[in-house]
């Protein structure tokens, strides 16, 4: 409405402006000269251009000034306002309203150019008056163009209007201001021409100003792609580094500023505290009052606890109900202290969520920089250790001592039962069928660890995996999946099966070094061709990209492994990140695929994801294919291939070797290379 009204009140007024100057006989038409410029102008216009570009522009301007230059305010504007066209009125994709007030904007700029010129000199004066008067009038007839413009794409898009002018001439404003200035001298050299050499010198002209406008319309729309290109990256840039729930920096933003404050304190020797703070109860809370309330109260907290900090202090989500507080500059390890007992006292208050008031506390663990090491893992780690030793305190804070390391009870109780379930045989995997989506093949399968508690029954991965992820266990433990599917990958490709198994390995892993020795040692130990084992990262190792991981990363795809991004679309990996991993593969996240059905926006994100990994040559698993309708709609995709319940949950090894002579016959009899090997990269 308010976009209509101020169309209209630009149109209106300049064509009763005039028609009125013709009625009152102050303006004539004098012959058919008129009708040559409107002509010209016309077809500077509308000559043909290869790119097409929204907020198009014309290079008519010249003729236009020209025109005001030679004839006064209302015949000029009469002439532009009838010559100066646009090739979407051709095509009839623009309003009749539209282009009658871009018809009209371009009167108006011609009337306050034709009014300043005649004020300030003739075509007769003298050369510098001339050059000064046009000048002005050009200044001044692009101030109401671009004036003009901006209210419309102001009501248009409801933007305000300074943001809108500063986009116009973002980047390019000194290149813009001196061919302007040039197309506007020109312009009295086109009005001279006219003068003594008669009506048809406009022609020569418009072969030039047609070329023109291509060079200015390709660079145009090179500068609008260029602009967008920008606003992206940083949009992606911003979302790589912080959180999406609080809006706090994340996890990496975290690490770059600790390694960054590590970097400094070194040369200053200055000192640093590094504080992680995970809630108590968030869990319980989570459970029982839903996730979506947990969401409202950690983006309720953020913000809250942000308070206490100093500037130049940061506070992360760094994942979960988990909170990493740096300190930089600190001066000494009391002020530290301090800071975490105003923590402690600002979640005190209880905090409202949607109505319900609730008390939440929280544990804190502070390493300081460098008295409990001088390297940003090991004083994350022992903020942790920290962390928990608070917690098992029951609350509150605590500085890293040395003997947290050793002497944490939780951490006693997880070794004293880990290790004898290693020995004792307690951890079992599991196996889940991949299957190809275009003829329902079964491709591979996932190994997935158990372990079969003699008290607790059967203990899923998610219980005890990012607990023994902490200690040193994991190596074990890695060990013994890698061990324990090649053995039986082995078992199968005697019985003349040779499905490709994929294993998941922690993140953490990355960091051991010997990893791709290791494995290469027992593929070697069970004769397995290297492209039979896929190794699956879940994707928030992307974001983690410490050169020592994408090292081991390149060392074990050398050995001829393939890689596969587990639960992609959870974290936010940038393209360009992905690009130079050797991966082969991507899985896309269950928690995509199991509401595809229900929520268009998840189904749109899984046929992206489809289209991103193919356009990157990488292979596409879908996880989580709980049902028919959503295979089928995966297929139609031209997703890859599907793993979920749908065919099965994951199933020890002796009752997957049943399902698949049921589900499969044939490949019990043909053994069937998988199709990649070696090492391929992305493009
Ligand atoms: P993941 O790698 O994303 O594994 C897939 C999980 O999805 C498995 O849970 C599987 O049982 C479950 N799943 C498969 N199909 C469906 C379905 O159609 N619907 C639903 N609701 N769920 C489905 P699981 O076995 O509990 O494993 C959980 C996570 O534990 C795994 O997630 C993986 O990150 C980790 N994990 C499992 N085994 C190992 C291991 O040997 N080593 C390491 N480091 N991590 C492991
Ligand atoms: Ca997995
Ligand atoms: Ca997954």
């Amino acid at each position: 409405m308010a976009l209509h009204l101020f169309e209209a009140g630009v149109y209106l007024p300049i064509l009763c402006f005039i028609v009125a100057a013709f009625v009152n006989r102050q303006a004539e038409f004098r012959d058919w000269e008129l009708l040559l410029w409107i002509g010209a102008i016309a077809m500077v216009d509308l000559l043909p251009v290869p790119t097409e570009v929204e907020e198009s522009f014309s290079l008519s301007f010249p003729l236009e000034l020209a025109v005001a230059i030679l004839y006064a305010a209302p015949v000029a504007s009469a002439v532009a306002l009838l010559g100066s066209s646009d090739t979407r009125e051709l095509h009839g994709t623009v309003p009749f309203t539209r282009a009658l007030f871009n018809r009209a904007q371009v009167g108006v700029a011609v009337v306050v150019e034709s009014f300043l010129f005649h004020r300030a000199a003739t075509l007769s004066s003298r050369w510098y008056l001339l050059a000064f008067a046009v000048l002005v009038a050009a200044i001044a007839g692009y101030a109401v163009n671009m004036l003009l413009v901006a209210l419309h794409v102001h009501f248009k898009l409801d933007q305000p209007l300074k943001s809108v002018i500063r986009q116009m001439h973002s980047g390019v404003f000194g290149e813009f201001v001196l061919s302007y200035m040039g197309l506007a001298l020109f312009s009295v050299l086109v009005a001279f021409s006219f003068k003594t050499l008669g009506p048809w010198a406009i022609f020569v002209f418009m072969a030039p100003l047609a070329f023109a406008r291509q060079m200015f319309q390709r660079t145009h729309s090179l500068q609008v792609a260029t602009q967008e290109l920008a606003v992206k990256q940083a949009e992606n840039e911003y979302q790589a580094l912080h959180d999406s729930l609080t809006g706090l920096p994340n996890r990496v933003l975290f690490q770059q500023k600790l390694a960054e404050a590590i970097e400094n304190a070194s040369v200053v020797d200055g000192g640093i505290a590094v504080m992680l703070m995970d809630l108590d109860h968030f869990k319980e809370i989570n459970d029982t009052l839903g996730h979506h309330f947990g969401d409202m109260l950690l983006t309720e907290i953020g913000p809250r606890l942000a308070t206490v900090l100093r500037p130049g202090d940061m506070m992360a989500r760094l994942g979960g109900d988990e909170f990493g507080i740096l300190l930089p500059d600190l001066l000494e390890e009391s002020v530290a202290v301090r800071i975490a007992e105003r923590l402690m006292e600002e979640l005190e208050h209880p905090i409202t969520v949607e109505g319900l008031a609730l008390d939440v506390s929280g544990s804190v663990g502070i390493a300081i920089y460098p008295e409990h090491s001088h390297n940003a893992e090991t004083l994350l780690r022992r903020a942790d250790v920290s962390m928990y030793a608070a917690k098992e305190a029951g609350g509150g804070f605590e500085v890293y001592k040395r003997d947290f390391d050793r002497d944490s009870p939780a951490r006693l109780a997880l070794i004293s039962h880990v290790r004898p379930a290693l020995e004792h045989g307690e951890f079992v995997l599991y196996y889940q069928p991949k299957v190809r989506l275009s003829d329902g093949k079964v491709a591979g399968a996932e190994a997935l660890i158990r372990w079969q508690h003699p008290e607790l029954g059967l203990v899923p991965p998610d219980e005890f995996i990012p607990l023994v992820e902490k200690t040193v266990l994991l190596r074990p433990l890695t060990a013994f999946v890698l061990e324990e599917s090649m053995r039986q990958w082995r078992e199968w490709a005697d019985r003349g099966v040779r499905l490709q198994v994929a294993v998941n390995i922690s993140v953490r892993s990355l960091l051991d070094g010997q990893l791709p020795d290791q494995i290469a040692e027992i593929l070697n130990r069970y004769d397995v061709p290297p492209a039979f084992l896929k190794v699956e990262l879940t994707e928030s190792f992307l974001m983690a990209d410490s050169g020592r991981s994408t090292g081991v990363l390149d060392a074990i795809s050398d050995v001829g492994v393939n890689l596969s991004i587990d639960d992609f679309g959870t974290g936010y990996s940038s393209l360009s990140h992905l690009k130079r991993l050797p991966i082969q593969e991507i899985k896309i996240d269950r928690s995509f695929v199991m509401n595809m059905l229900n929520d268009a926006n998840d189904a749109m994100i899984v046929r992206a994801t489809v289209e991103l990994g193919k356009n990157l040559g990488l292979q596409v698993v879908a996880e989580g294919v709980e049902d028919r309708e959503t295979w089928d709609l995966l297929a139609s995709y031209g997703c890859d291939e599907a793993q979920g319940y749908f065919f099965s949950r994951p199933i020890p090894a002796d009752e997957f070797w049943r399902w698949l002579s049921v589900r499969d016959p044939n490949a019990m009899h043909q053994p069937s290379p998988p199709d990649s090997s070696g090492r391929l990269r992305v493009v």
